[in-house]
Order: C-alpha cells, then sequence, then structure tokens
C-alpha cells in the first residue's frame, strides 16, 4: 500500500491498480466493482465522497479510500477461499492476463487518446506453476508487443519464468533477501519509471534461466524436440505432437528402403 500510495504521489496523472493472484482465484483488490471511470479519474467521483473517512484531517481522501479498499477486500479473499494443502501455486498468468485487459481498457478510455506508460510489478511469494507455462508466456509476449514493463519481485524462491518476463519485456528481476528491507526495495528499485531508472545505480542485471518447461511432464529442460508446426517442446521424440496434432514421418533413411526393395526383385 505504501508503493501504491508513493506511485499516486510521484504524479497527478499515475493511476494504480492491484490485483491479487491466490490459488483459485485473481482478484481486482482495487479498483473493485464499485469504482466507476469517473472515480478514477479524479472527476468528482461520487463512490471517493461518500466512503472517504479522512477528509476531515486533511489526508489525502483518495489514499485512504484505496487503503481501506485493498484491506477489505484482501479479508475477503483470504476468508473465503479455502486452501487445500500445502499448494501455492497462483493463477499468475491469469492475473497478468487480467491487468493487461485492464491496461488497454485504460488506455482506450483514456481522454484524447494520449498514450499511457504502463508497467506491471509482480510481487511474489509463490512457487512457479510450469503448468502454466504456456499461458504465461503468451502473456508475456503479449505485453512485450504493448511495450509494458514486467517488474518482478520475488520473496522466496527463484522463479525462472519471472526472470524470462523481466528479461523479454525489460523490467528489473530482484529476489528480496533481506526481508525487513522490503519496503525499501520496493521504493528504490521499484517506483522510478523507465526514464528515471537509467540515472539510478540499481542491482546488476541477473542470470536468466532461460529453460522452457516441456508440454508433455512440464519438466524444466535445456534441450528437447520442438515441434515444426506449432512450436511445442517435448523431452522424449513422439511421432504425433501432443498439441497440434500433426504426424511427423519417422526418419527411416530412404536409402535403406530402396535397397531392400532391389534386393526382393533380385530375388
Ligand atoms: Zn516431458
Ligand atoms: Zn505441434
Amino acid at each position: 500500500m505504501v508503493l501504491g500510495n508513493s506511485h499516486l504521489f510521484m504524479n497527478r496523472t499515475n493511476r494504480l491498480a492491484v490485483i491479487a493472484s491466490h490459488t483459485q482465484e485473481s482478484r481486482f483488490l482495487y479498483p473493485g466493482k464499485h469504482w466507476t471511470f469517473a472515480d478514477l479519474f479524479g472527476d468528482g467521483g461520487s463512490f471517493v465522497e461518500s466512503n472517504c473517512s479522512g477528509s476531515k484531517d486533511g489526508k489525502y481522501e483518495l489514499l485512504t479510500t484505496i487503503n481501506d479498499a485493498i484491506t477489505e477486500e484482501i479479508k475477503d479473499l483470504m476468508t473465503k477461499t479455502d486452501m487445500r494443502g500445502q499448494q501455492t501455486e497462483t493463477l499468475l498468468a491469469g492475473s497478468l492476463a487480467k491487468a493487461l485487459c485492464y491496461i488497454n481498457k485504460m488506455s482506450k478510455e483514456i481522454k484524447g487518446n494520449q498514450e499511457i506508460k504502463s508497467r506491471i510489478l509482480v510481487i511474489k511469494a509463490a512457487e512457479d506453476s510450469a503448468l502454466q507455462y504456456m499461458n504465461f508466456m503468451n502473456v508475456i509476449f503479449a505485453a512485450q508487443k504493448q511495450s509494458i514493463l514486467i517488474d518482478a519481485c520475488v520473496l522466496d524462491s527463484d522463479s525462472g519464468l519471472l526472470q524470462q518476463a523481466c528479461d523479454i519485456t525489460g523490467g528489473i528481476y530482484l529476489k528480496v533477501l533481506h526481508m525487513p528491507s522490503l519496503l525499501q526495495y520496493l521504493l528504490w528499485v521499484f517506483l522510478p519509471d523507465q526514464e528515471q531508472r537509467s540515472q539510478l545505480v540499481l542491482p546488476p542485471p541477473i542470470h536468466v534461466d532461460y529453460r522452457a518447461a516441456c508440454f508433455c511432464h512440464r519438466n524444466l529442460i535445456e534441450i528437447g524436440y520442438v515441434c515444426s508446426v506449432c512450436l511445442s517442446i517435448f523431452c522424449n521424440f513422439s511421432p504425433i505432437c501432443s498439441t497440434c496434432e500433426t504426424a511427423f514421418k519417422i526418419s527411416l533413411p530412404p536409402v535403406m528402403k530402396a535397397k531392400k526393395k532391389k534386393l526382393k526383385l533380385a530375388v
């Protein structure tokens, strides 16, 4: 929330959206269902005015409203989701897709067809999900095409998928080693926009794990087979691509066949 508030403080035209990515659901924490376009773009929105509790003590009303909304939605999400087992994989690919859709919607609705510079920061404390590999990469390439930066702040184990996402879109990947300094990392590394970053001394780029997950077992592999039609990746050779069902002719050397025929004729 401090990062979000700071982002809004940096420039009057800055906008914010927060999406929670849980194990069974990805949900907009802010703006929620009750927000209208007028609320978000400061045209004296009715929702902000009727819901602001902090207006009398000189606080910036929007921040209070946003913080309250995020707190409430997160409480609601955590209490309504029942966790099964130790699984921590979240619906990250879906959340990123939602973020892209939101950015697309905002850029269409904004006045005067101004171009908006958008970026997505992923704060991740869950395991990577190789099951989402294909969806994830599709989202990343869509973001790259729209020139949307993806930054990643990883709190737990390293994420190969996010490393690739940041590398492809030009964002920063950072693993937080010292958790009490989280806010400092967020404000120092992720708050500045792309132009300001070039003037800062930021952590050096990391080595990117570019292994891909095979579509058959979702294992990360360095060398594998790629379908020449749909570019699916497999760790073992299979004569029929399981994704696009192309049948590959197994390469029995044609010379051998010819020789056999000749032999038969000779007999
Ligand atoms: Zn496999
Ligand atoms: Zn294929």
